[in-house]
């Protein structure tokens, strides 16, 4: 078996370990999971199911992150079902738990509002931190220092085509910085403050807003208000530097000084999709339709009938998730 790399240190450019499998050029990426240890079945079948219809074609290495040390079991049945190299890292406290200086008060009046609204996750601390680590901390770990390229992938998805080509190498070739292949409306109650605080940062930093960007696809009224449109982060296939970079960096710095991650409950799907949609120009961010995906209560299906045979799909195409009333898909393809 030709893959023996070790992702984790420095990557040695004459160290071929993991170029192979089909034998095509890889890019500089690694596949990246953030899991609990209970969710090892549901994690399981995410990795199965990729690995089924891409990775064992290609190797690229997995990452699992988690603030709390992956059981042996987890880490076992993981390394039983993938074809690359496998690292299984724990994340920094300060990366993940509320900070100190936010104002538990008002987090709690927070959390009791949005419970008081029945909104999901209304009273969960433990999913802010989430929210706020995906939000901003993930592309500091250590275990993602030399990689350019992540696909995220969570527990209990459905790849529901053979992926026969390399969307990393797509995503380079075609200097692509985001992908996504679901998009919808946020719930309003969960970032009363969110686009209020995007427009003073943007009022203080023009410099940052991209030429030809995507803000007809988040507003209707030239930025006035949000239209909710977001893109389903739980599948992600990105640039790291771009949440590296200065643009991205002061951004997610301003949101976090306004502790709306735990004052509200600010996910990470709308904090990408409006830095994306503003900070990069619209052709850089790339619908994958090709690639069938489900994450509960959605599929993306692909529209090709010919895809949809080619590559095995096994979704049902009537039930994808674009053209339905909750999609931004119209909104997407009307600004393109
Ligand atoms: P949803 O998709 O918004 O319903 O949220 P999920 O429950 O799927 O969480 C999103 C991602 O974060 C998944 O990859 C989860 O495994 C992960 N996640 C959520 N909460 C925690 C947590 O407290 N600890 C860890 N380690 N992972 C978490
Ligand atoms: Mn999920």
């Amino acid at each position: 078996w030709p893959l023996t790399g070790d992702v984790a240190g420095v990557r040695d450019p004459f160290d071929f370990s993991n170029v192979y499998v089909n034998g095509t050029r890889r890019a500089n990426a690694a596949i990246l999971m953030l899991a609990r240890n209970s969710e090892i079945d549901k994690a399981a079948n995410s990795v199965r199911d990729l690995e089924d219809r891409f990775n064992s074609n290609f190797g690229y290495p997995w990452i699992f992150l988690n603030e709390e040390p992956f059981t042996e079991e987890f880490k076992e049945r993981i390394r039983n079902i993938t074809s690359g190299p496998v690292e299984f890292g724990l994340i920094p406290s300060d990366h993940w738990f509320q900070p100190d200086w936010v104002d538990e008060e008002k987090a709690t009046q927070g959390r009791d509002k949005l419970v008081s609204q029945n909104i999901i996750y209304g009273d969960s601390v433990s999913y802010r931190n989430m929210c706020r680590f995906n939000s901003g901390f993930f592309y500091r770990h250590p275990l993602l220092k030399n990689f350019k390229w992540y696909w995220r992938v969570e527990p209990d998805v459905r790849f529901h085509c053979d992926i026969s080509f390399d969307p990393f190498i797509y995503m380079e070739e075609h200097g692509k910085v985001y992908s996504f292949t679901i998009t919808l409306y946020e719930y309003r109650e969960t970032i009363p403050t969110l686009w209020d605080t995007v427009k003073e940062f943007i009022n203080d930093h023009p410099e940052y807003l991209a030429p030809n960007n995507s803000m007809a696809y988040l507003s209707n009224d030239d930025g006035r208000t949000y239209n909710l449109c977001h893109f389903w982060s739980n599948f992600e296939i990105a640039d790291l530097d771009f949440w590296r970079g200065e643009a991205y960096t002061e951004f997610f710095n301003y949101l976090d000084s306004k502790a709306g991650f735990y004052y509200e409950r600010w996910g990470d799907a709308p904090v990408h999709s409006i830095a994306a949609a503003l900070f990069a120009r619209k052709d850089q961010i790339q619908f994958f339709d090709e690639i069938g995906y489900e994450h509960a209560p959605f599929t993306h299906c692909p529209r090709a009938g010919k895809s949809r045979k080619e590559n095995h799909c096994s979704c049902r195409p009537w039930q994808s998730f674009d053209y339905t009333g909750y999609s931004c898909m119209r909104k997407w393809e009307k600004i393109q």
